[in-house]
């Protein structure tokens, strides 16, 4: 039971640049989960939040809150470490499909709550959902029972666990409130905290088609999150990488699978490069963190192997297959049918010396491959494929990109997103570093005790 605060007081106290305690904003959490606060109320609270800044400790009580406001699942009975990776969003991120399955393969656990698209990028259950028959919606005992018989399952969030950042995360989605960084942190880790991890990967994406796109912003983030998720108990790192251009060739929702499948296969499919390495580093930390690995290199090395040997690609199709998926769907060449079709070439010959990541998902959304309004069906079908990566020399006339919609009408929008959003220049660009910065706990405390500004954001 929280003290009988009056709401209109908290709401004026953050305002006017106060900070809350943990008591106040537990009242504030429950009041969210069980409806007993007004959507008006909260929404002055999170703009007024946005506004000031959430303290470290603000931020901290904020997601023990919401992660205590439901139920929690617990891995204890699975009698293996459970470990988990999350990505803060980004275009063509799959890495999923590659890191979970790879994990499990190694002896881990990895319980997965997924999400759906947002903003610009797409979404792990809309992509899993194009799979005949694929169902994200299991209860509690349904994923337990997945995660014994496969080590890994991918679900949608249940009505019963962390009911308030259901409540909350609609309400900053129509009011203007996503981005910042405390009440992101308390939004990701809430979730991930439910899920009873013993350790916990972090993919925070700094770049064109990142939510934070600034470096600074990105890494103050994933410094409050490791910092937050290692003072509630699990074992943390963040690895900062790079968005400036879609990850791997494709970008959509079974088209993305596709990819992953081909790399689960042993394939190297060209494109895909990237997609490859990332998902070897994230699931090096996972391995080491959960205790399968002297060091993330160590865990680098075992992922590769059972990608090499078959391993991963058994444990992701038992867990399709589990889930209700049907696996004819990946040897269909058939399968893939966009509404219309189109491929767009160069305008002009040289390097592609930029893009801008945030429209290119724009482009992807609206081929229809996300939707309007919530609750509206995706396009399966729809998305790009990409034939050339930044720094890639193009000839006029070579093609760029496929782009599949829903219909012929949709294509015109995408297409002068992309021809906007691809910059091609006489000279290269300077290469990026896929993984820029790792927070680990120690170095995610002494940044955020170095920086005055990283008590108020
Ligand atoms: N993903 C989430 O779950 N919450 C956020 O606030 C941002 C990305």
């Amino acid at each position: 039971m929280h003290a009988p605060f009056h709401t209109i007081d908290l709401i004026r106290k953050k305002r006017d640049g106060g900070s809350l305690n943990a008591d106040e904003i537990g009242f504030l959490v429950s009041g969210a989960a069980d409806g007993s606060i007004p959507a008006e109320q909260l929404s002055a609270w999170l703009m007024a939040a946005f506004l000031r800044g959430l303290s470290i400790d603000e931020a901290r009580a904020l997601t023990l809150a919401m992660r205590d406001s439901g139920e929690r699942f617990s891995s204890a009975r699975l009698g293996k470490a459970a470990v988990d990776k999350h990505s803060t969003g980004g275009v063509g991120d799959k890495t999923s499909f590659l890191v979970a399955p790879i994990a499990a393969a190694c002896g881990l656990a990895v319980p997965m709550i997924g999400g759906r698209a947002l903003g610009h990028t797409g979404g792990t259950l809309d992509k899993l959902e194009s799979i005949p028959g694929y169902r994200t919606a299991l209860t509690l005992s349904e994923f337990e029972t997945v995660l014994a018989r496969c080590g890994t399952s991918i679900i949608s969030q249940s009505p019963a666990l962390v009911p308030a950042d259901r409540v909350l995360y609609a309400l900053r989605d129509r009011t203007g409130t996503v981005e910042s960084p405390g009440l992101i942190c308390a939004s990701i880790l809430s979730k991930k905290l439910a899920e009873g991890l013993d350790a916990l990967v972090l993919d925070v994406k700094t770049g064109s088609g990142a939510f934070l796109r600034k470096q600074e912003d990105a890494e103050y983030l994933a410094a409050l999150m490791v910092a937050t998720a290692e003072a509630a108990g699990t074992r943390t790192v963040a690895l900062l990488t790079d968005m400036n251009q879609p990850l791997g060739r494709c970008a959509g929702n079974w088209i993305e699978l596709v990819e992953s499948v081909e790399l689960l296969r042993g394939n190297r499919p060209v494109g895909s490069e990237d997609l490859r390495e990332l998902s070897l580093v994230l699931a090096g930390w996972m391995i080491h963190l959960g205790g399968q690995a002297e060091m993330a290199e160590d865990g680098y090395r075992r992922a590769e192997a059972v990608l090499e040997d078959g391993s991963a690609l058994r444990v992701f199709l038992e867990m399709v297959e589990a889930q209700g998926g049907d696996l004819h769907a990946f040897d269909d060449r058939g399968f893939h049918k966009p509404g219309a079709t189109r491929v767009m070439e160069a305008w002009d010959s040289g390097f592609i010396s930029a893009m801008d990541t945030t429209a290119l998902g724009w482009a992807v959304q609206r081929l229809g491959a996300g939707r309007e309004k919530a609750g509206e069906p995706v396009d399966p079908h729809a998305g790009i494929a990409f034939h050339a990566r930044c720094g890639a020399r193009v000839e006029q006339g070579q093609p760029l990109a496929t782009l599949y919609a829903t219909n012929e009408a949709m294509l015109a929008e995408p297409l002068a997103l992309l021809k906007q959003a691809i910059t091609i220049s006489e000279t290269a660009p300077e290469p990026v570093n896929l993984v820029s910065h790792i927070f680990t706990r120690e170095s995610a405390e002494s940044f955020l005790h170095a920086g005055s500004a990283a008590t108020s954001f």
